[in-house]
């Protein structure tokens, strides 16, 4: 890989075969977000994109949880040009296109990960930083003007980015972006305080979560064998699922979250989440064995040394040189994966397995234990199952209450340290007010979200007389956290 420096950018690339690619990667993402921005990266890149003229090469613009990327391939002077409007653009941003652009965001309902590792990942860290994977946001049309601005000026510099080229830098390649100083990012996430776990959400099929050392090269290949497994049993023996894909996200201090999930067919996700859990055990209690590691090893040795991931590899490296974070290239991570052993594989699955976050689609019932038989709990949001006392208390409108039993059970109390409410199942919900991440405006009502991931719908649907509720709420919540429910989408 060679290194150069072009406008003050570092400039990473190497030759492969085909067109010239050219990635220029800024170190932000929808980690750098809150969940009342969430988006404002997204609208950034959509703005600067906003501004090119028709061009007939590939080019595209990306935002995940770690990176913006601005891309393209093409003849070298489609390249240099590309990248010129790019930087331009990013240096002056259309801001009153915003409108227009929101509209298109929330039409495109981009994701920065798929939906079971944006729960799971939530489930561990909570409505912040990578954590935020899980959750849509206020919508583009309610992001203010100085979140753009502020966000542009922080990340979006020379101090920020990294080019990567698949070949010599072409002549007349120039780089003008503004200057600014490298940001700080706060990466270390604090997992929430919860053992292995499982709990039913909104996703098409079980995932399953693992913390643990990103550089673990053991358990990163019991995943990739255990991943193998579950295509074999899931899909080309009982042609339950269709597909099976894994993830791994930096969550900051050398740890991170390791993600596998699993799509389920319309009808069969109570087997399919099952077998994910079993098959988990199985790894963990009887190991894997050689021929299982060499296959991998190989499929690994394919992907990582084909010259079409020349551009990815390259990527990498950006990526990690932006976070000051170490780099390994493909030699010194095959030569890793082929000193581990399967004693060291299932060892390092069977302690990840003491973190294990399970995601189940809504209506799955599971009974999943540790290979040891310990039973793992079904999460519950907080530890209480009474209500507190002293606080107002609001329940639903007389009719419901008459009609429905659920009613009855129904409960919302607001007192000074924050809101509370209990399910006719006797959940209890509990956002306190100085934990709030966002308050969402819907009607005459305002559903209070918390950084940990408890969310407390404050409506007139719900409950009757809400107004002291409403008023206690406005005045114990920052304003800047409080906005109107997006323009942009049906009220659901
Ligand atoms: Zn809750």
């Amino acid at each position: 890989m060679n290194h150069e420096v072009i406008d003050g950018i570092p400039v990473f690339w190497a030759s492969a075969p085909g067109p010239l690619e050219a990635a220029l990667v800024f170190g932000c993402g929808v980690r750098d977000e809150t969940l009342r921005t969430l988006g404002v990266t997204h609208l950034i890149e959509h703005l600067a994109m906003s501004t090119l003229p028709r061009l007939h090469h590939d080019h595209n613009a990306s935002v995940d949880l770690e990176v913006t990327e601005f891309t393209c391939s093409g003849q070298p002077e489609q390249v240099v040009d590309f990248l010129a409007r790019v930087c331009t653009a990013l240096g002056g941003l259309p801001l009153d296109r915003i409108d227009r652009e929101a509209g298109v965001l929330e039409a495109e309902d981009g994701r920065a990960a798929a939906p079971q590792t944006g729960e799971l990942l939530s489930h561990r860290y909570g409505v912040k930083g990578v954590g935020l994977a899980a959750y849509r946001g206020p919508g583009a049309d309610r992001i203010p003007v100085e979140a753009v601005q502020e966000a542009r000026a922080r990340y979006f510099h020379a101090g920020n980015a990294v080019l990567v080229l698949t070949g010599p830098p072409p002549a007349g390649l120039r780089l003008p972006l503004p200057a600014g100083e490298r940001p700080g990012h706060d990466r270390s996430l604090p997992a929430l305080p919860t053992g292995p776990s499982w709990r039913p959400e909104d996703v098409p099929g079980p995932g399953l979560a693992l913390h643990g050392v990103l550089a673990d090269d053991a358990l990163r290949l019991a995943l990739d064998v255990f991943a193998q497994r579950l295509r074999d049993s899931a899909r080309h023996e009982h042609g339950l699922s269709y597909d099976v894909a894994g993830a791994c996200t930096d969550a900051g201090d050398g740890r991170g979250e390791y993600t596998v999930l699993v799509d389920a067919r319309e009808g069969q996700e109570q087997k399919v989440s099952e077998l994910l859990w079993q098959e988990a055990v199985r790894l963990a209690r009887d190991g894997v064995t050689e021929q299982e590691l060499a296959e991998e090893r190989e499929a690994l040795r394919e992907a990582w040394t084909d010259p079409r991931a020349t551009i990815l590899e390259l990527g990498a490296a950006a990526a990690r040189s932006l976070f000051g974070q170490p780099y390994r290239d493909a030699p010194t991570r095959l030569a890793a994966a082929a000193a581990v052993t399967p004693e060291q594989a299932r060892q390092a699955f069977a302690a990840a397995l003491d973190t294990a976050l399970l995601v189940v689609p809504e209506a799955t019932e599971v009974e999943p234990r540790l290979p040891d038989g310990t039973p793992v709990p079904r999460h519950r949001c907080t530890g209480h199952t009474e209500l507190p006392e002293g606080g107002q208390v609001f329940r639903p409108a007389l009719g419901d209450r008459l009609r429905f039993s659920a009613a009855r059970r129904t409960r919302l109390v607001v007192d000074a340290t924050g809101v509370w409410a209990r399910e006719p199942d006797g959940e209890v919900h509990h956002v306190p007010f100085d934990d709030v991440a966002a308050v969402e405006v819907r009607g005459a009502g305002r559903v209070v979200f918390g950084h940990s991931t408890c969310f407390v719908p404050v409506v007139p649907d719900l409950f009757a007389n809400l107004g002291p509720a409403l008023r206690a709420i406005d005045a114990a919540v920052p304003a800047h956290l409080i906005y109107h429910a997006s323009a942009l989408r049906a009220a659901d």
